[in-house]
């Protein structure tokens, strides 16, 4: 039996990337997907390919950093499928201005929170009721890998705001435990989607990073949505609070082997 055979699901930032085949995967296992992006287009795109596909979907437009969006998008899960069981809050930004604490200004800094921190702040704030009212549900926040090391390119605001991630996260899981809400944050390594390869725009940076991981590869999407079904679904059933990391190793590795 598909895992989220009869589930509503809400994926931020499905025009790209883990959003785009979370919602694909979720789609295939049997969840109706509301595709959150603020790039409309790429929205319906991701809406339609699961249609075409024989799944449901509906295509929503929101800025996560924009609270009415939100709240928004959530009653548009609830009104155009009738619950919500899982929200995966998703969408994120990586500046090219980021870097040290010297050289990021402040307007990097503040549209890296409100997009990757309070995003994530908005996602669950409107999302939890919903989830409440549908008796119960799972809450997926993308963080990263760089909340848990610190890394060899310099990113301070984007860094800060996954750590925050996981701070939320953790509270969240211990206040809602038993209500049947579990809130756990899933911590990609480093990808090979848009974001990463956009700022890594040099074959120096990429191999600068390559060298950490001890997969000596980037992830694919594809495999952190699957990391994501799993902890949509109750095959995680018994997982709250978790920081969820699937990196390839690199946060194992000291040294890694040539
Ligand atoms: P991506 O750039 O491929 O996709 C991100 C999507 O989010 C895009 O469709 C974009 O339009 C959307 N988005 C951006 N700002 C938004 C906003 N304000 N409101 C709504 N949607 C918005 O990125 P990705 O690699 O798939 O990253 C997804 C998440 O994974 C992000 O939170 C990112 O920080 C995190 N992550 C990525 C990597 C990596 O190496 N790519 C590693 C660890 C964590």
């Amino acid at each position: 039996m598909a895992s989220l055979k009869d589930r509503v699901a809400l994926v931020t930032g499905v025009a790209s990337g883990i959003g785009r085949e979370s919602a694909l995967l979720f789609a295939q296992e049997g969840a109706s997907v509301l595709c959150v992006d603020i790039d409309m287009a790429g929205a319906e795109k991701t809406a339609h390919e699961i249609a075409g596909a024989g799944g449901k979907a509906a295509a929503q437009r929101a800025d996560v950093a924009v609270a009415s969006d939100c709240e928004q998008m959530v009653a548009a899960a609830e009104r155009r499928f009738g619950k919500l069981n899982v929200m995966f809050n998703n969408a994120g930004i990586m500046h090219s201005d980021d870097g040290t604490s010297e050289d990021t200004s402040e307007a990097t800094w503040d549209l890296t929170m409100n997009v990757n921190l309070k995003g994530v702040f908005f996602g669950c704030k409107y999302g939890i009721p919903a989830l409440r009212r549908a008796g119960g549900g799972s809450i997926i926040n993308t963080a990263s890998f760089v909340a848990h090391l610190g890394a060899a390119t310099p990113q301070v605001a984007y860094t800060a705001s996954k750590g925050g991630v996981l701070a939320l996260t953790r509270e969240l899981a211990v206040i809602h435990a038993r209500e049947n809400i579990r809130v756990n944050a899933l911590c990609p390594g480093p990808l090979r989607t848009e974001l990463l390869m956009k700022f890594l725009d040099t074959e120096q940076k990429r191999q600068r990073r390559l060298v950490h991981i001890p997969m000596g590869r980037f992830g694919e999407a594809k495999e952190i949505a699957q990391a994501a079904l799993f902890l949509a679904s109750d095959a995680s059933s018994y997982m709250t609070g978790s920081e969820f990391l699937v990196d390839g190793g690199i946060t194992a590795a000291y040294v890694t082997p040539e």
